[in-house]
C-alpha cells in the first residue's frame, strides 16, 4: 500500500510503481490446512482484488449462507486506510480480513477508520474486533445506529414478544406462532444476533464529504434496506475510466466540462442496496418503540433514483462483484417492484387478504410450502413492505375494524 501524499482529485490515483495484489501480490486462496507451528496457511477464497487507485476488495465469508461471502473494501487515505464494511463476526472471517489487509500491504492494526454501510452483521459484525485491536473509528448513519443501541438493550424475550404480536396481527396461524410463544412461556434466553454489536463513535452525515483526507468521499442516504443505510460515493475520476464517463449507463460520451465531478462518474460502494443480480430484502423497519407507519419500500424506490442519478462509472458492491451500469440495474428493480406491487394489488381486487395471507399467495422463489419457518417471517415482512406502499400510493387500504388487518385493493 502506497504511502504519502495522496494525488489530488483531479488525477487518476493509479501508481505505475505499486504491484497490484490481483496480479502479482500475495494471494489468500492457497487452501491450506492450519498448522500449529505458529504459521498458517490463508482459508481458501478468492483473492482480493486491487480495484486500482488505492482501493481493494477483500472477500470476507460469511459462515453457512448461500450470499457467500461480504466484499469488505479498502480505501487508502493520507491517515491510513480505512474499511467500508469489516464482515461477519466468525474466527474464519476474521482470519480471512487480517490476510487480505497483508495482501493489500497492509494490517489490522494500520487501519484508520471503518464506514459502515448499514448495520446488518455481515457488515458491522467485526467492526467491534477492528476497533480493539486497531483504536479505528467506527461511522454509520444515526438511523442504524440507533437500531444497533436497541439491539443491544434489548434481550430475546422482548423480541420474542415483539415477533409474535407483530406475527399474529398480521394473520399468521397459532400453527406458525406456537413455537414462538413456547420459547416465550419458558424463558428461553440467550443473546439477541448483535447484542455484542459496537455502538460506532462517529455519525456518517448524508450529502458530506467524510473527513478522509486525501479523498473525495459522499455519503449518500439510501434508506430502504435499513433506515439508515448509506451508499459512499468516490467522486474521483475512475483510473481505468479517464473520461470520467458513466459507462454503459445511457450518458453517452460522459461529461467532459465536468471529469470525475460531483455527480457524474466516479465509483459508488452501494453496501446492500444496490446488487448485480440479488434484489435486497425490503421489509418493514423493526422498531418496537414506535408506532410510526414507515415506507420502506417507497424509500428504497426513492434511494434507486437518488443512486441513478449520480450515474458512477463503476458500483462496488458489498456482495457478488463490481459492474458498470448502474442505471440498467436501478431500471430492473424499479421493474422488479413496480410488478410485484401491480400483481398484490390484483390478487387484493380479487378478495380481502391479510399480509399473511398475501404471503402465502405471492409468488416466490418456491412454493410457499416449502418456505422455511423463518424465512416465512421475512416473506411477511416484504408483503408488509408492499402493503404498506400500496396504501401510501392510494391504491389500497386495512379493511376499518378488522382483526387480523384486512386489505383491500382502492382506487
Ligand atoms: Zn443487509
Ligand atoms: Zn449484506
Amino acid at each position: 500500500m502506497r504511502n504519502g501524499p495522496q494525488a489530488d482529485d483531479e488525477g487518476p490515483e493509479v501508481d505505475a510503481e505499486e504491484p497490484r495484489v490481483d496480479a502479482e501480490g500475495p494471494r489468500i486462496d492457497d487452501g491450506g490446512p492450519r498448522v500449529d507451528d505458529g504459521s498458517r496457511a490463508a482459508p481458501r477464497g478468492p483473492r482480493v482484488t486491487d480495484h486500482g487507485g488505492g482501493i481493494w476488495s477483500i472477500p470476507v465469508p460469511i459462515p453457512d449462507n448461500p450470499l457467500g461471502h461480504t466484499l469488505v473494501h479498502v480505501i487508502e487515505t493520507d491517515a491510513g486506510p480505512v474499511l467500508i464494511d469489516t464482515g461477519w463476526d466468525d474466527p474464519t472471517s476474521w482470519q480471512t480480513l487480517a490476510d487480505g489487509l497483508t495482501a493489500c500491504g497492509t494490517s489490522v492494526r494500520a487501519l484508520h477508520g471503518v464506514l459502515v454501510t448499514h448495520h446488518h452483521p455481515d457488515h458491522h459484525g467485526l467492526s467491534a474486533r477492528v476497533r480493539e485491536e486497531s483504536g479505528a473509528w467506527i461511522a454509520m448513519h444515526a438511523a442504524d445506529t440507533a437500531v444497533v443501541r436497541r439491539t443491544r438493550r434489548s434481550d430475546r424475550g422482548q423480541w420474542l414478544g415483539y415477533l409474535v404480536e407483530k406475527l399474529a396481527a398480521a394473520g399468521a396461524p397459532e400453527t406458525h406462532t406456537a413455537p414462538l410463544r413456547t420459547a416465550l412461556a419458558e424463558g428461553r434466553g440467550g443473546a439477541l444476533p448483535g447484542a455484542r454489536a459496537a455502538l460506532p463513535d462517529r455519525e456518517i452525515e448524508p450529502n458530506e464529504l467524510l473527513a478522509l483526507p486525501g479523498r473525495r468521499l459522499r455519503a449518500v442516504w439510501t434508506p430502504g434496506h435499513t433506515p439508515g443505510h448509506v451508499c459512499l460515493h468516490l467522486e474521483e475520476q475512475h483510473p481505468g475510466n479517464p473520461a470520467g464517463s458513466g459507462s454503459g449507463s445511457g450518458s453517452g460520451s460522459g461529461d467532459p466540462g465536468n471529469p470525475g465531478g460531483r455527480g457524474r462518474g466516479g465509483r459508488l460502494f452501494s453496501g446492500d442496496h444496490l446488487l448485480p443480480t440479488i434484489s435486497p430484502h425490503i421489509g418493514l423497519y423493526e422498531d418496537p418503540d414506535s408506532d410510526e407507519s414507515t415506507d420502506p419500500l417507497g424509500d428504497y424506490l426513492d434511494s434507486l433514483e437518488r443512486i441513478a442519478r449520480l450515474r458512477p462509472a463503476e458500483v462496488l458492491p458489498a456482495h457478488q462483484y463490481a459492474f458498470t451500469d448502474a442505471q440498467a440495474r436501478v431500471d430492473e428493480l424499479t421493474a422488479h417492484h413496480a410488478e410485484r406491487l401491480s400483481d398484490l394489488r390484483a390478487l387484493l381486487s380479487e378478495r380481502d387478504l391479510t399480509p399473511w395471507q398475501l404471503a402465502e399467495t405471492m409468488r416466490w422463489n418456491r412454493p410457499w410450502e416449502e418456505i422455511p419457518f423463518g424465512s416465512r417471517n421475512i416473506a411477511v415482512a416484504e408483503a408488509e413492505a408492499h402493503l404498506r406502499h400500496l396504501v401510501k400510493l392510494g391504491r389500497a387500504e386495512a379493511v376499518p375494524g378488522s382483526t387480523p388487518v384486512t386489505y383491500r385493493a382502492t382506487g
